[in-house]
């Protein structure tokens, strides 16, 4: 019989020896941005642990703190009081990426640049800069890139579209949006989807909308499949099949400077991350076999 416990036995079987082991890292380093203005969507919770199960895939990943609250630094348990080497500097071209990016707890191929508050002052000092809206892009150079064999480089964006999502938006070749399984939840989508459209024609030709993924997922009620299946209808397969469900263990591993598949490799928010970091591999694999 499929008891509960023997269920979650398989589940973190799964984790602690994921099938996926020795998936074919990307031929160049895909830069992933993860962006919605709306807050609390799931977007650092995402950035995170995807890029944990990137990481348990044998992938070497880097998650660009780009939020002045740090909350992807915390997550990963990475320094970031004022002052610390983080992104901020980076965007200055004060120092190069490679000063900042520190190995996170969870694995020495998971790194991090952190974002410490200087950065919340970086949306207004940017105006008035030369190339105000490349400055990441120029800080993930090929070359820097290479030097740190990097596979992917998830940038977690803040809650707004002003300078510091834009300068994600240059830098990136795809876009993830996040969208919360609730209510409002596509509330607002047009408006990015325009920005991004904007970024496109005038920034960066290459820039397109990759990934969606469906966050807090609760299958109790009848709007979280209403919001699934208009999703689906409107992004079509860019939408993956996973779903990240509604999970009070997924909101407390970040308390503890850990990712879920460090906190708790057997629940199903850790399968649940690692199921759609394994699409994302093997959409890779898709963009490849078309070239
Ligand atoms: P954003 O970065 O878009 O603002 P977060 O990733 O910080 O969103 O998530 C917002 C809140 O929701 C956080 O408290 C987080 O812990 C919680 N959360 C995110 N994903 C889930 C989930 N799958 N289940 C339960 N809580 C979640
Ligand atoms: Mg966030």
């Amino acid at each position: 019989m499929w008891t509960p416990i023997a269920e979650e036995a398989e589940r973190a079987a799964r984790v602690l020896h994921p099938s996926g082991q020795g998936m074919p890292r990307p031929a160049q380093c895909r830069i992933m941005t993860i962006a919605n203005q709306k807050g609390g969507v799931g977007k650092t919770t995402s950035a995170v642990n995807l890029a944990a199960a990137l990481t348990s895939y044998g992938m070497r990943v880097l998650v660009v703190d780009l939020d002045p609250q740090g909350n992807a630094s915390t997550a990963l348990a990475v320094e970031h009081t004022s002052g610390t080497a983080s992104v901020y500097e980076c965007l200055l071209g004060e120092i190069g990426l490679t000063d900042a990016a520190v190995p996170s707890t969870q694995s020495p191929d998971l790194l991090c640049v952190p974002a410490t508050i200087d950065l919340a002052g970086a949306e207004i000092e940017l105006v008035s800069m030369v190339a105000r809206e490349q400055r990441l892009q120029q800080a993930l150079s090929h070359q820097v890139l290479d030097s740190m064999d990097l596979d992917y480089v998830l940038v977690d964006c803040p809650p707004s579209l002003g300078l510091l999502t834009v300068n994600a938006l240059v830098a990136a070749e795809e876009v993830l949006i996040p969208i919360q399984c609730e209510y409002y939840a596509l509330e607002g989508l047009g408006q990015l989807l325009n920005n991004i459209e904007l970024v496109r024609a005038h920034l960066n030709p290459r820039l397109h909308v990759s990934t969606i993924l469906l966050t807090m997922y609760d299958g109790r009620t009848k709007l979280a499949d209403q919001v699934t299946s208009e999703v689906r209808q409107h992004f079509g397969e860019r939408v993956l099949r996973t779903v990240i469900p509604r999970s009070v263990k997924v909101s407390e591993a970040p308390g503890f400077g850990q990712t879920i598949l460090a906190y708790d490799p057997g629940s199903r928010g850790a399968m649940s991350y690692l199921d759609a970091a394994k699409e994302i591999v093997e959409d890779q694999r898709r963009v490849e076999s078309r070239r």
